[in-house]
């Protein structure tokens, strides 16, 4: 099962991934994570990396479809995945399309949660205090949900026209949320 996770900061994509991931038996590959460990390490990718996500602005794409190309070119990836963060504008859909030609693995669905913003501020506040990310601080927040606002909520009408897109209610329990993903994606996939 190859995957998209896609939805707005805070509506729970980092958690469904992680039930997706259990229940598929397959890698959750979030390019935030991949940002902040590297970030952590002071590698030279987070340094680059660094300075565009302390303002809630997106990677350049090079340097982030880099790391997804290679992420996807590993072992654990041969039976499947899902790419939780990314794409996350046109010319990052662009790049996993030439990507995912390349490995002949084409997607097999792209599940979107979906919140209200009220809802999303409130889940981010309270992340902040548990996680401490230094990119959830007010100004940053609703820096990162205009940019998805702009340039990422519009890739779902364009994933709907390729038939591939489920869309879920991220609000409710944890665990009928994950059920009704699995239903849909059953459905869609069978
Ligand atoms: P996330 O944890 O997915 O919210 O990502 C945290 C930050 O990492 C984002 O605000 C961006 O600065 C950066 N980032 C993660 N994924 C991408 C992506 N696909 N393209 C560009 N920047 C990204």
């Amino acid at each position: 099962m190859r995957l998209l996770i896609m939805g707005p900061q805070g509506v729970g994509k980092g958690t469904q991934a992680a039930q997706l991931s259990e229940h598929y038996s397959i890698p959750a590959i979030s390019t935030g994570d991949i940002f902040r460990y590297n970030l952590k390490n002071k590698t030279e990718l987070g340094k680059e990396a660094g300075a565009y996500i302390e303002k809630g602005e997106l990677v350049p794409d090079e340097l982030t479809n880099r790391i997804v190309e290679d992420r996807l070119a590993k072992d654990d990836a041969k039976n499947g995945w899902i790419l939780d963060g990314y794409p996350r504008n046109a010319s990052q859909v662009e790049a996993l399309d030439t990507i995912l030609a390349k490995l002949g693995t084409p997607l097999d669905a792209v599940v979107a949660l979906d919140a209200e913003r009220g809802i999303l501020l409130e889940r981010m506040k309270k992340r902040a205090q548990i996680e401490g990310r230094s990119d959830d601080t007010p100004d940053v927040i609703a820096k990162r949900l205009d940019v998805y606002e702009k340039e990422t909520a519009p890739l779902l009408k364009a994933y709907e026209e390729r038939g591939v897109l489920v869309t879920v209610n991220g609000v409710g329990d944890i665990s009928e949320i994950a059920h009704s993903i699995f239903d849909k994606l059953d459905a869609k996939t069978a």
